[in-house]
């Protein structure tokens, strides 16, 4: 809470439609507080729950997000609490009769003119980092290519200033793996899109172990790399380069380490002679997610990503929102911004291929509120999703990607993937992201080796005592400091700094470095 007035009543409207606000005082607000709005509490209210601005009518909704989180099952009065015992939760929506395009709303082109210093590749796409990255086609050479990349780091890298990193794409698939069960086509085009992430200039790199299932044919099938500009001055397409550490001309550990440095240098050399040049904010990719939530990650850090996604969109950025278990509840809101009817359909069909992933393994969906969600002020599932969901901003929804797709279109798009941090960051790697923006409430040290990873802390306090883990403070939003629109603004500049190799991350700073995590729904062997 702000130093200067720590007693003051605060609460948050998210929405200027909503008829709830947020108590966000410490301890919460005892009856009679005089709220900055002009009315009185009519009861003590907890922190991160909800007051009426308004008298409501049995049976008027309320409104949080602008969306209707429920129903008064009696009158309320202005200043009551307003929890699950006085809310009557909505009908959960069929998936069969969902409105579609009803809320599409086009962004307006930005007023002025955004751009980042961002290093330009062959396929179009732009990156924010000049990464050298071994891909491997199976968990056995591991260990090798650690070895070989930590001996790249310190005695080539030093050589070639404008490389800023060496990373070997480790991962537990490859083999012992039903490579040919219908989802196994999930992990392989995840490995596939990683190594063709923006950050790492086109210049592909395999390590393979020779007898293992996934062949880098089978991982990188002819004409799944773009081919260079010959006009840049760089080869033509060459053929997949590849180390199989089975080869008979290894003679040795130390012949694969050869072969891997020899193979390594090529690529640095091509990498060292690119140069950042000043591109639109377009080129953005950006991935959005949270983890480690709190009861503020809805009211604060969330809606501040949401402002900043409004301005990348508005600037003509892509912007990826993923987390379908968080959303799930909220998907009447989703195809209401579908900008087209076949993007809400690709969105219903997410949902129900992962409500039947689920269902195999017996999980009961109906996934509720928790007792510390409600403690933490969240009345139910609806409101839950939407706090996740304002991550999306307002504009329309323009495209729907499946778990481990490559993005093909600019805009807003829902990419489908599971909520555990570890996957979905994989996920939205192997999508395109060059940048990635994780917001927290409990605290996350999470970050990636192959994007610059901007952290949102949803809480001050979490933003004082990580001082040096989080990037953005959103809790100023909660003291009254910063409006949701400030701190999303100052997000979306700090972003444009971070592009452009001008700011480092506090998880660049300290190299956390979070592993790939894969997600296979296909069975094992
Ligand atoms: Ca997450």
């Amino acid at each position: 809470m702000s130093d200067s007035a720590p007693s003051t009543p605060r609460v948050i409207q998210v929405h200027p439609e909503d008829n709830v606000a947020i108590v966000v005082n410490d301890g919460g607000l005892p009856k009679g507080s005089l709220l900055p709005q002009g009315f009185s509490l009519i009861e003590a209210i907890p922190q991160g729950h909800k007051v009426a601005l308004q008298d409501l009518a049995e049976g008027e909704p309320v409104r949080r997000y602008n969306v209707v989180i429920g129903y008064a099952s009696q009158p309320l009065v202005r200043g009551s609490w307003v929890n699950e015992r006085v809310l009557r939760m909505p009908t959960p929506p069929a998936l069969d009769q969902l409105p579609i395009g009803t809320l599409a709303r086009q962004a307006p082109p930005a007023r002025e003119v955004h751009t980042f210093e961002g290093y330009r590749n062959a396929d179009g796409s732009v990156g924010t980092r000049n990464i050298l990255a071994i891909t491997t086609t199976v968990q056995c050479v591991a260990g090798v290519v650690a070895h070989a990349v930590q001996r790249i780091k310190t005695e080539l890298l030093p050589r070639y200033p404008n490389v800023d990193d060496v990373v070997g794409l480790e991962h537990t698939y490859g083999c012992g793996v039903a490579i040919d069960a219908p989802d196994a086509v999930i992990p392989i085009r995840t490995l596939r899109n990683i190594s063709l992430n923006p950050n790492f200039g086109g210049e592909v790199m395999v390590v393979s172990l020779g007898c293992e299932k996934l062949q880098p044919e089978r991982l990188l099938p002819p004409g799944s790399i773009p081919i260079r500009d010959e006009h840049a001055g760089v080869d033509t397409l060459p053929g997949l380069d590849t180390v199989c550490l089975q080869d008979a001309a290894h003679v040795g550990f130390m012949s694969m380490i050869d072969s891997i440095l020899r193979q390594a240098e090529s690529h640095l050399q091509r990498l060292d002679r690119r140069r950042r040049e000043t591109v639109p904010a377009s080129e953005l990719v950006v991935g959005v997610q949270c983890g480690g939530s709190d009861a503020f990650s809805g009211l604060t850090a969330n809606p501040a990503v949401g402002h900043a996604t409004d301005l990348l969109i508005e600037a003509g950025a892509t912007v990826l929102f993923s987390e379908v278990t968080e959303v799930r509840d909220g998907i009447d809101q989703l195809t209401a911004r579908a900008a087209s009817p076949e993007v809400a359909q690709a969105m219903v069909r997410e949902m129900d291929w992962y409500d039947r992933y689920l269902e195999k393994g017996r999980v009961d969906r109906s996934a509720n509120t928790t007792p510390g969600n409600k403690k933490g002020g969240l009345s139910n599932i609806v409101e839950k999703a939407m706090g996740s969901i304002v991550k999306s901003g307002s504009y329309a929804i323009d495209g729907v990607l499946s778990p481990g797709e490559k993005v093909q279109r600019k805009g807003l798009i829902y990419a489908a993937t599971p909520a555990s941090d570890f996957i979905c960051g994989t996920l939205q790697l192997a999508a395109g992201v060059n940048l990635h923006v994780f917001t927290t409430g409990r605290g996350t040290p999470y970050g990636l080796a192959e994007v610059p990873v901007v952290k949102v802390a949803t809480r001050s306090d979490l933003a004082r005592r990580w001082h040096d883990l989080m990037d953005i403070d959103a809790g100023t939003i909660a003291t009254g400091d910063a409006s949701i629109e400030e701190v999303g603004r100052q997000l979306f500049e700090f972003m444009l700094d971070v592009a452009s190799g001008r700011k480092k991350t506090w998880a660049e700073q300290w190299k956390l470095h979070n592993a790939l995590v894969l997600f296979n729904p296909a069975p094992v062997t």
